[in-house]
Parts: structure tokens; sequence; C-alpha cells
């Protein structure tokens, strides 16, 4: 738990002997007497098993290093224990008490006491108004999306008109949205009670049903123009004239779907990511007509629902898939010109990504990532261009997790590299053989047998991958696709779980220093141009200035 500064919730905590006890608030003082005045000391958590040998499990034993590396806090703690164990009381606490010290002067913990403000910010909004209270909503498609943000909405006291085309889907929506609620059972999250009076929230139908009730609509249906505008062109006739009518399409322009209502003032795209449960960013996509009242309130509803918005521009992947997309594609470009698999996604997981590129796309889904690829190289061209190997795995149906196998196979809860994918790795590969490294000087490639996959400095891959999210997430704020470096750095990392301790890629860049990235990238431009940094990076690295001010 200290390693990982895991909060845990209260039925965790009691699991795990943390605490005694738990009870209501307005039981609580009573509770608390009683145990004072029943004179028994509560009997302590058990102690550490003894193994075999005769040693306590976390006694003389190694304990296994933190995985992520550049963060200085696991390490630190996890010395100041172990040293801790040996010395007395007053020394260990010494120990601690300096720790603490020189980590605050970190970026590390700079960038995440910044964080703290900033979800602070974000949660509260800036409007004095107070917002309307959503009572009543409906959700167009109950697939992975919609019947994830039903569930969400209903557990959150709101009720939802759940459509989809036929029975069969709507059955494959409900088991879906049971699941969650089971699955948060489960986890001490909710009680059975709260469960049953979600899931009542919840009515579904493939008939036309009176919406007159409705405050907002979440179209979630198949990422499909004809699809949407359909329901758009419907919604515009049956929906209350006061409604809200979102989208939660990925990459669609919100404004191509306002077009077919006559009050496009009133459509506004609400991105949820998945799983909607989990993932607490919802991108508020702008379109050119939306008006001010309608943002104002599917802000309000947004931050009434326990989710996080971040305003961005209808602009295609919006924010993050936008950031995100040049950095998988690249790892997956990589991987085919040679780099291992596993080594890209652990070289990722120690800079301190949650999950690595690789098993990312295989999640999200070989073809939806190249359908995503392909919408976003219209608009940017060769950084979001899918390389080979992704077309080629469709077409083999290695579509990622859900098919069984991608860049891993998959059985049951593990998972290996895919061999059966070698054959699709380039014949000549096409990669520089240096990149300036973090620390400083320079990292060669390690190149070995020519049979065997490339090796690189760890620093390499990550910095590589690193480099494409800065720059898009540099052009982002370059364009006024979101209002500030904040709004970039914050939004990547509750949209895709960018490690808090580096403040988001923006913030990185700073820390690592912008004229020698800048400088990096223009290195790795020579030989590959998706790498040539914006406008904006580069002005930065000329005047010295900086995305933030302190
Ligand atoms: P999905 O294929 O799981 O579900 C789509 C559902 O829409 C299906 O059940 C389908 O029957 C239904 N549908 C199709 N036409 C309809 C109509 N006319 N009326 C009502 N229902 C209809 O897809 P999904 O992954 O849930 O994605 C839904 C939307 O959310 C897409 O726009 C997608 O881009 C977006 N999105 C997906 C993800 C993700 O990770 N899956 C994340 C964010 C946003």
């Amino acid at each position: 738990m200290i390693l990982k500064g895991k909060l845990c919730s209260a039925a965790e905590a009691k699991q795990l002997g943390l605490v005694d006890e738990i009870v209501s608030r307005d039981q609580l003082l009573e509770a608390a007497k009683k145990k004072i005045t029943n004179g028994k000391r509560p009997s302590p958590h058990p102690l550490p098993r003894r193994e075999e040998d005769g040693t306590a499990t976390g006694e003389g034993r190694a304990i296994p290093a933190p995985r992520v590396s550049g963060n200085p806090a696991p390490g630190r703690a996890l010395e100041v224990i172990t040293k801790g164990l040996g010395g007395t009381v007053d020394d260990s606490l010494r120990m601690e008490l300096d720790s603490i010290v020189e980590l605050g002067e970190t970026d590390a913990t700079q960038n995440l006491i910044r964080n703290f403000f900033l979800a602070e910010k974000y949660r509260r909004g800036s409007s004095k108004q107070t917002p309307e209270k959503i009572t009543h909503a409906a959700v167009i498609g109950a697939g992975v999306m919609g019947s994830g943000i039903a569930q969400w909405l209903s557990s959150r006291g709101v009720s939802v008109i759940l459509r989809d085309v036929g029975t069969e889907e709507l059955t494959r929506g409900l088991a879906n949205v049971e699941k969650i609620y089971a699955g948060a059972v489960k986890r001490g999250i909710m009680t059975e009670e709260k469960a049953k009076e979600g899931r009542a929230r919840i009515v579904a139908s493939s008939a036309p049903i009176e919406m007159r009730d409705v405050q907002v609509v979440i179209e979630a249906a198949s990422e499909k123009l004809e699809i949407k505008k359909q329901i758009f062109r419907d919604l515009a006739q049956k929906a209350p004239h006061a409604a809200m009518l979102a989208t939660n399409t990925s990459a669609l322009p919100i404004s191509d779907l306002a077009v077919e209502t006559k009050t496009p003032e009133r459509v506004i795209g609400m991105h949820f990511f998945n799983p909607v449960s989990r993932m607490k960013l919802v991108e508020v996509v702008v379109g050119t007509e939306t008006s001010d009242e309608t943002i104002g309130r599917a802000l309000g509803f947004v931050r009434q629902i326990a989710k996080l918005p971040v305003i961005v521009r209808d602009s295609p992947g919006f924010l993050i898939n936008r950031v995100l997309f040049p950095y998988l594609l690249e790892a997956a470009e990589l991987f085919e010109n040679g780099v291992s698999g596993p080594e890209i996604d652990d070289t990722l997981l120690q800079w301190g990504m949650p999950m690595g590129p690789l098993r990312l796309i295989d999640e999200i889904g070989v073809d939806i990532t190249v359908d995503i690829a392909n919408t976003l190289e219209k608009a940017y061209r060769k950084r979001d261009r899918a390389p080979k190997i992704l077309h080629e795995m469709q077409s083999a149906k290695m579509l990622g997790r859900k098919s069984g196998e991608g860049f891993y196979k998959y059985e049951g809860k593990t998972q290996t590299a895919n061999a059966e994918i070698e054959k699709w790795r380039a014949t000549q590969p096409v990669i520089p053989s240096e990149v300036e490294g973090s620390r400083g000087g320079t990292l060669k490639v390690t190149q070995r047998d020519p049979s065997t996959p490339l090796r690189f400095a760890q620093d390499y891959v990550s910095l590589r991958l690193m480099f494409l999210m800065v720059n898009e997430a540099a052009r982002c704020v370059e364009e006024i696709v979101v209002a500030s470096p904040e709004d970039a750095d914050y939004g990547m990392i509750l949209g895709t779980g960018f490690p808090a301790w580096r403040g988001g890629p923006l913030r990185f860049a700073e820390n690592f220093g912008i004229k020698k990235l800048v400088e990096a990238m223009e290195k790795l431009a020579r030989t590959n141009e998706k790498y040539m940094p914006c406008e904006l990076l580069k002005k930065r690295a000329r005047d010295g200035t900086k995305f933030y001010e302190n």
C-alpha cells in the first residue's frame, strides 16, 4: 500500500485489518463510545505469517522492487521501511522526515501537488450558477459504451431510457449493466440495496418510447455517420425541445450531426471513456454552433454524475485520441521494425504508463485502432498512419484481446507474446541508431544478432514514443483544441492514465527541458518527419519560455 500510495475502501480496510469495524456516519459516535466503555482492547491484527524457515514474511526476505522507475518516492519509501526495521524508532522517524523533505523538492512531488489542486478546480468548475439537476436521461445504443453510461447514470440517481435496435442487443446491454453492478457490490463499493435501486432506474426498449421528461439524450450507437445522422434526425422530432442532445462519438464531427437537428445549439459531444465506471474523464466537445448555455449545462451534468469534464474543440480525435494515437502507432511501427513487443511494453510500464502501448492496442482492438488511425490520418497525415503490421493483423482476424490474440495471445489470465505475427516484421527495418537520453549523453542502439529482436537502451523507446505525445499535446494547445496546457495535461492523466507524478506530457516536456527535447526531436526528424517539433515547441525552445508559470 505504501509503495503504490494506494487508497482503499472502508470494506477493503476492514478486510486488511486496518480498521476494527465499519458503521454508518450517524452511528459512529455511539459505536465509538461502546467500544471504549466495554473495556476490551481490540485484538491486534495477526502478525505476519511465519515462513517454514522461521523468518517472518517481510523480514530477511527480498521485497520486490517497485515497478516504476523515475518516480523517486516508492524506492525511497522502501528504503525507509527496510532500514527502519533495523534501527530505533527515533532513527526511523528521522529518516522518514529527511526523506519526505527531500522528496518534497522533486518534480514528481510538485507535479502531484499541482494535480491535486487541478482536480479540485475541474471538480468544482468556475460557474457561479446552480446547475439544473438532471433526473431523466435517454441513452441510444446499448453496446459497450451505451450500457456502461446507462449503468453509471442510474447509479448516480438518474432515470434512464435505454434504446437499441432489437431485444437481443438490449438483453446483452442489460447483462453488461448487471455485471457492472454485481462487480461494484462484490468489491464493497455499493450495497446490494443501492445496486437494486440503480437497476430499477433503467427502462430498456427497442420500440419508440415517450421521452417527455428527458433532459439529456446521449447517443452511443455504432460509430457510423449515417446511423448517427438518422438518430439525430429522429431526436429532433421526438426529444423534448429543451433536452440537450449529446453524442459519445469518438471521431465523427459533432457539427455534422448537429445540422440534422435544426437546433444545432443544443447539440454537444460527451465523450466518455471505456470502462465508463472507472474512467473519470469526459471530453465535452463543443461544435461550431453549440451554445454557451448548452456547454454550461453539459459541464454541470458531467460534474453532477461525478465525472471530470475537459472542454475540447470539435476536431478529429478531440484531445485524448489525437495525442494518444501517434504514440500507439509508433509503438506498433517499432515492433514492425524489429523491437521486441514485451520489451516495448515493459519499458513504458517502467516509465510509468499503466499499460504498455501494444497491450493497449490489443485492449482497444486492432480493427478499432486501424479505424481511428484512418480517420486521424485524413486530418494529420503521416503521423497517424497505421503501420502495415496492423493491417496484416486485422486481415488475419488477430484483433487483440477480444479475438484471443493480437500482439499477445490470451489464454485465461495469462498472456504471451504472439509468435505468429513475427512473419509480418519489416524485412528492411528503418530505425535510426541513436537518440539523446534523458540523463544526458547519447544512447546507442545495442543491436545484437540480426535474427533476434533489436534491443535498445531503455530511454530510447520510451522517449521516442513520448516525444510524439508531447508534440501532439503542444499542437492541441497551439490550435486551441484545449484552452490551456493544464487541460491537455490533466486530460491525458485522467483519460489515459499518463503518470500523474510526471504531470502530463507538457509538464514532462518542461521537466525534461524543452530545448533539449526539441533538439532531440529535430535529430530524429532527419530520418522521420513526424518527429519535427511543432511551431509552439520550437518557439518555446527559442525563447526559453515555458508552458507554465511555475
Ligand atoms: P458497440 O458496437 O458495442 O455498440 C453500439 C450499439 O449501437 C449496438 O448495440 C447497436 O445495435 C446499437 N445501434 C446501432 N444502430 C442503432 C440505432 N439506430 N438505434 C439504437 N441503437 C443502435 O459500440 P460501442 O463500443 O459501445 O461504441 C458506441 C459509441 O461510443 C461509438 O460512437 C464509439 O465510437 C464510441 N466510443 C467507444 C469507445 C470504446 O472504447 N468502445 C470509447 C469511447 C467512445
